[in-house]
């Protein structure tokens, strides 16, 4: 039994994983930090349902764009804690106030190690676990199962995730469910877990032990910024273009191999809904902005409305989020992923090669190399205040 031939094919979604009755598949590392799915011989009964999960390789998605939304939560705080406008925070109170449960990806770190994971939570205090961009694929683990399970009691789920996580979910669940709501993040690709924890070691190595990473912090505006927490209470700012993790990021140059080939990276959507930021509001709504109805420093939302589920949803969502009219192409202009799959960095097997060889030390050393200029603008840039870089962003773009 092959799941597949390429790396290309697989996603990593592990909805073969959650399917198979004989726990005869585990999902293991390859030489540069990606997980992959592993059949054991021994257990498997060669029943062939892991590949028929497999929305990556085998299921189309025939969702459409109904309709388009600048957006953001209705409560300050949620924005704050969360990367864009916090659509997804508003959407999870409303599910959670409903009795529903909510999924998404939850960092968490452990003797200086750091994990990324999906997990579900019921309670609204604790959503902020949930909220937040986290620049690393994050690991499912049994959650389909558990979802199945109570989709099947009765209970309202919203899972959120990246497109193929939702679309692996789907696949999993093999029917539809009144009771379910989906919700993809608009995605250009994502790194390894591994590759992260020693990023963060070889940078900061301390003896004060990590307590979080932000990967948008927004206590200097709206924008790319990271931060880096201690268990003391102190933290280190870390703007993106500085970061080798966050510009190899960034630069497409160390994405898992099926993000170069992402079948969802177009109008044909898994989710309800999609969101993401409003990159570019600035000029596709000037006038919401000098409204004063949105305020760009904290970020602002885009929502994709993709089905007749995700319309009901934001009927039912006015007590808890703003939105006013857009559309797709104006959404897209400035997220080239809702076109087309992110092109393959140059650098990108020259840099896995080199972290399989020599390790961060090696990848470090040649970020500082190749992308010199880019570091001192950065640098630069992260001082000036938020209004004389959006100054400058506007020019650019
Ligand atoms: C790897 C990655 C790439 C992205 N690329 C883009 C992009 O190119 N353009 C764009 O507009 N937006 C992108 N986003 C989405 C964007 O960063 C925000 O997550 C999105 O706008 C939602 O913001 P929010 O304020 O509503 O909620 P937030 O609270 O900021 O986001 C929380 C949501 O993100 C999900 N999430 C966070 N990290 C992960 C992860 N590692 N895996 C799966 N789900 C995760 C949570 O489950 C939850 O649904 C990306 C996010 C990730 C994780
Ligand atoms: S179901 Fe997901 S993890 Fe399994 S082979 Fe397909 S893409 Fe890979
Ligand atoms: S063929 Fe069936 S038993 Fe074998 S790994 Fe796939 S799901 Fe499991
Ligand atoms: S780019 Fe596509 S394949 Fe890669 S994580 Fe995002 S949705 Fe999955």
């Amino acid at each position: 039994m092959n799941l597949f031939i390429d790396k290309a094919n697989c996603c990593g979604c592990e909805a073969c994983a959650n399917v198979c009755a004989k726990s005869a598949i585990s999902m293991k590392e390859d030489e540069y930090g990606y997980k992959y799915p592993k059949i054991d011989p021994e257990k498997c009964v060669n029943c062939g349902l892991c590949i028929k999960v497999c929305a990556f390789q085998n299921i189309a998605e025939v969702n459409k764009p109904q309709s388009v939304y600048v957006a953001t939560s209705r409560n300050k705080q949620q924005i704050q804690k969360s990367a864009s406008g916090g659509i997804f925070a508003a959407i999870a109170t409303y599910v959670i106030s409903k009795g529903g449960i909510v999924y998404g990806a939850y960092l968490s770190v452990k003797n200086g190690v750091f994990n990324v994971e999906h997990i579900g939570v019921e309670k609204k205090e604790d959503i902020c676990k949930i909220q937040g961009s986290k620049y690393v694929q994050s690991a499912i683990n049994q959650c389909f199962s558990n979802v199945r399970k109570q989709l099947k009691s009765g209970r309202l789920v919203l899972f959120s995730g990246t497109p193929c996580q939702c679309a692996g979910l789907k696949a999993f669940l093999q029917k539809k469910y009144s009771n379910l709501i989906i919700i993809d993040i608009i995605c250009h690709g994502v790194p390894n877990l591994t590759l992260f924890n020693k990023y963060i070691q070889y940078n900061f190595p301390t003896e004060f032990s990590y307590s979080s990473f932000l990967f948008r912090d927004k206590s200097k505006g709206w924008g790319l910024s990271a931060k880096l927490c201690y268990d003391s209470g102190k933290s280190k700012n870390i703007p993106a273009g500085t970061s080798s993790y966050y510009s190899l990021f960034l630069d497409s140059q160390i994405y898992r191999e099926s993000c170069y080939k992402c079948k969802y990276a177009s109008q044909h959507r898994p989710g309800d809904i999609t969101i993401g930021d409003y990159w570019g509001i600035q000029k596709e709504h000037p006038e919401l902005l000098k409204s004063g109805k949105y305020i760009l420093k904290d970020g602002v939302s885009c929502i994709i409305i993709n089905t007749v589920e995700g319309e009901k949803l934001i009927k039912n969502l006015d007590e808890y989020i703003i939105y006013d009219k857009s559309s797709y192409d104006k959404v897209a202009r400035r997220n080239a992923q809702l076109i087309a799959p992110s092109k393959k960095g140059k650098f990108h097997d020259t840099i896995l090669n080199i972290f399989k060889f020599e390790g961060y030390r090696g990848v470090e050393y040649f970020f500082r190399q190749h992308y010199k200029r880019q570091i001192i603008i950065h640098f630069m840039f992260s001082r000036l205040p938020f209004g004389i870089k959006e100054i400058i962003r506007n020019i650019i773009h």
